[in-house]
């Protein structure tokens, strides 16, 4: 079955707020196995918003609309869809009874506009909002279903939930599911080379979408209840972590720095960080994991010269002779990291973040990455290009954050040297 979502409000259009509700609509249908396949955002303007549920019906089985059933004269959605699907609507007293002991619940009286609430349509039916005064209305006709919910949030997503969902699976016959590997260490186009095969599936299927440093590989599975489809999950996410395991950091939404505070505390182990070109990101990407304090003490932001030499022992001829942003310079900031803290593991960063200050021999982009623990440091080169800057600071946390991590299990850092290997 096939499904649109039609967001209805010209504050949608301006850009005033944004659409969360169609990512909302868009995940809750694709978890009940609707193929989402159009979206549409209209204005408060009935011909228009005709001419959309038109469309719609043309093509979709399911229509969902978000917004536009408030009291007010624009508020015109229920009207117009009730027109498109042949149907009327009718007074309901009992959701006038609702409205008004909504209003009285926050000591108000209920305006007049309000009775335009309690229309509902007369062949299709309501359910009943209870943290707002509309109602969400159905609509069916010639096979096809429109759902309509209020815009805000708070409204709407328990409305979905408790009635809508139970409504629409007694229709369905299969169930989607997704599994989400998180990768990092690997590019856009090395993974299409080594897996590519495995994104041309027809179930599940697999897709993948790059972030800076990092990627995520969505598989989702229809099947006729969620475990048989999360097992199929399991099964073809094997395929990726035979072909690609190396890379892959962590399972479901769960970012690196959570990967990595859980790594840590699995080993009973402690981090350290310095930062030049990030200026604390990856410090504050840690400390946005819970129970972060177990594990994280220090992060240095050693920004200027004379704070890698004070705070972590950075020679005064080291950076003389290489300049801030060089391997030695990274070693040491990761080295003295450690040392200073009194940490199992550090890891220090050094770049150019841009977009000025590149040279030829040090171009925008270029970021020295420093890892430690205990007598064993390690650099790598990170030539992320010529990205703008918040890019290129994301970029390298995530690299810092994947290394540290690597350190901590005991895995290699692809592309790393041993420090001792690079020239005083
Ligand atoms: P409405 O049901 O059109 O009266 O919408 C009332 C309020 O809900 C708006 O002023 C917004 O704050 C919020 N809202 C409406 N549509 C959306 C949407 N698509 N995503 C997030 N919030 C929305
Ligand atoms: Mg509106």
């Amino acid at each position: 079955m096939t499904a649109e979502i039609i967001c209805v409000g010209t504050e949608l259009l301006l850009g005033d707020i944004l659409n969360t509700n169609a990512r909302f609509l868009a995940r809750r249908l694709a978890a009940l196995g609707f193929d989402v396949l159009h979206q549409q955002v209209v204005g408060d303007n009935p011909a228009r918003l005709e001419a959309a549920v038109r469309q719609a019906m043309e093509r979709s089985d399911l229509l969902v609309f978000s917004g536009g059933l408030g009291p007010t004269a624009d508020d015109l959605t229920k009207e117009t869809v009730a027109r498109c699907f042949g149907d009327e609507m009718r007074y309901e007293p009992a959701v006038m009874e609702s409205i008004r002991a909504f209003f009285a619940s926050t000591g108000r009286t209920t305006p007049a506009n309000n009775e335009k609430q309690a229309m509902v349509p007369a062949k299709g039916g309501w359910f009943e909002n209870p943290n707002g005064t509309a109602p969400a209305v159905w609509f069916e006709a010639r096979g096809r279903r429109a759902v309509l919910l209020p815009g805000p949030p708070g409204e709407l997503e328990p409305l979905w939930k408790s009635a809508v969902e139970p409504f629409l699976q007694k229709g369905q016959r299969r169930v989607l599911k997704s599994l989400v590997l998180g990768l990092c260490g690997i590019g856009e186009s090395h993974a299409e080379e080594l897996l590519g095969h495995l994104f041309r599936n027809e179930n599940p299927t697999a897709a993948v979408y790059a972030k800076p440093a990092e990627l995520t590989i969505r598989i989702t599975a229809a099947a006729p209840d969620e475990a048989q489809a999360l097992a199929a999950c399991r099964d073809y996410a094997q395929n990726f972590y035979r072909l690609a395991g190396q890379y892959i950091y962590g399972e479901g939404e769960q970012g690196l720095e959570q990967a990595l505070v859980e790594a840590l505390a699995q080993k009973g182990l402690t981090l350290a960080t310095a930062e030049s070109c990030t200026g604390g990101l990856v410090s504050q990407r840690i400390t946005a994991v819970p129970g972060a304090s177990e594990v994280f003490g220090f992060g240095f932001v050693t920004y200027a010269n004379e704070a890698k030499q004070k705070l972590l022992g950075v020679g005064v001829d080291t950076l003389a002779k290489h300049g801030a942003v060089s391997p030695q310079v990274a070693a040491a900031m990761a080295a003295g990291a450690a040392r200073a803290a009194g940490a199992d593991v550090a890891v220090a960063l050094t770049g150019i973040a841009g977009p000025g200050g590149g040279t030829p021999e040090k171009p925008v982009g270029l970021v020295w990455l420093g890892a430690a623990r205990g007598d064993q440091v390690f650099v790598k080169r990170l030539d992320i290009g010529r990205r703008d800057r918040a890019t290129i600071r994301r970029a390298a946390s995530s690299n810092a954050l994947d290394a540290a991590r690597r350190l901590v299990l005991g895995l290699p850092i692809p592309g790393a040297l041993r420090a001792q290997d690079i020239p005083e």
